[in-house]
């Protein structure tokens, strides 16, 4: 009996000394990855690691940092060798770690320091220039458009005179210095002639940033010849002005006649005295007479019409006894 019991206790040992080995096969020891970073995150990447197994790992770079060039990798109290023991692509706000498994043989610690940026105020528009695609000019904005520009109004640029919904406008700009970029969509149709654009500028850092505002429209003045514009072709819509008993009207946009005379408006009414007759001479009533088209009027308004034979008295009759 004794001799059945050790064996049993046997093949027990042998069976948990294999489930035992095959476990440790599986997985092996676990390792813990600890960062310790500045200006940098490891948020989501891997806290732990199994022996053997390659480790991955995504670094973020804060905005406001630069990501750095290198970083260090410590396995329990060596430090790998970068390009060698473990090797990093960097991007401009990431960079990534690789250690091959045959490394992971220890508690990780991943050291990275992210240089601060210096903020920069240089987000700025020193000049900017259109093409006014109408007519093809190349303009430039003044001092003053550009620091109004960067208000939260804007600032209103007057495009040539031209076609109100085929208009168009290019951007270029400069920025004050090559740390700063600025970006916008690079033409718009001025539709209804009207058509607002904003730059936005950021500077080097990548954190200060500065929206430029700019209205743009087009200047409403037609050139008018014959009552048509020369430009855009549109027909005046005659206003304003005054026609008289000889004239026609003349338009306050275009400047030229238009419509029909006016047979009740005299303008130059020339005022005559009344003048007793003599036995020698016929005398006259007051009366007025319009220098344009000859009528005459008992009125200095012009209103009520007589004719000359209306003005005249007759001489005076010296009788006879
Ligand atoms: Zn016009
Ligand atoms: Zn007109
Ligand atoms: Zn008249």
């Amino acid at each position: 009996m004794k001799i059945k019991r050790w064996i049993c206790v046997l093949l027990c040992m042998l069976l948990c000394a294999g489930i035992m080995t095959t476990t440790a096969l599986a997985a092996g020891p676990i390792y813990s990855v600890t960062y310790e970073l500045t200006g940098m995150t490891a948020d989501g990447e891997p806290v732990s690691a199994e022996k053997g197994t390659a480790l991955g790992i995504t670094l973020t770079t804060m905005q406001g940092y630069e990501t750095p060039d290198s970083i260090k990798v410590k396995v329990g109290e060596n430090e790998l060798t970068n390009g060698d023991e473990f090797y990093i692509y960097k991007m401009e706000d990431w960079i990534a770690v690789t250690i091959p498994g045959e490394y992971v043989k220890g508690d990780i610690t991943v050291t990275a320091t992210a240089n601060k940026l210096n903020l920069s105020d240089n987000a700025n528009l020193s000049s900017i220039t259109y093409y006014d695609g109408g007519l093809w000019n190349y303009i430039s904005l003044s001092d003053e458009q550009l620091q109004e520009a960067a208000t939260t109004e804007g600032t209103e640029i007057a495009m040539s005179h031209g076609c109100l919904d085929n208009q168009f406008i290019i951007l270029e700009n400069k920025t004050e210095d090559s740390k700063a970029s600025a970006k916008y969509d690079d033409w718009a149709r001025l539709k209804d002639g009207k058509c607002t654009v904003i730059v936005k500028v950021t500077a080097e850092d990548g954190i200060t940033t500065k929206d430029y505002i700019l209205h743009f429209f087009i200047d409403p003045t037609h050139t008018w010849e014959d009552g048509e514009c020369t430009i855009c072709g549109e027909k005046c819509q005659h206003t304003g002005g005054t026609a008289t008993c000889t004239e026609k009207a003349i338009c306050d946009s275009c400047k030229q006649s238009y419509g029909e005379t006016d047979p009740n408006n005299h303008k130059k009414l020339i005022h005559t005295k009344a003048k007793e007759p003599t036995y020698t001479e016929e005398g006259n009533i007051e009366y007025w007479k319009c220098s344009g088209c000859g009528k005459y009027f008992s009125d200095a308004a012009g209103t009520q019409e007589i004719y000359y034979e209306d003005t005249v008295i007759r001489k005076r009759i010296r009788y006879r006894p």
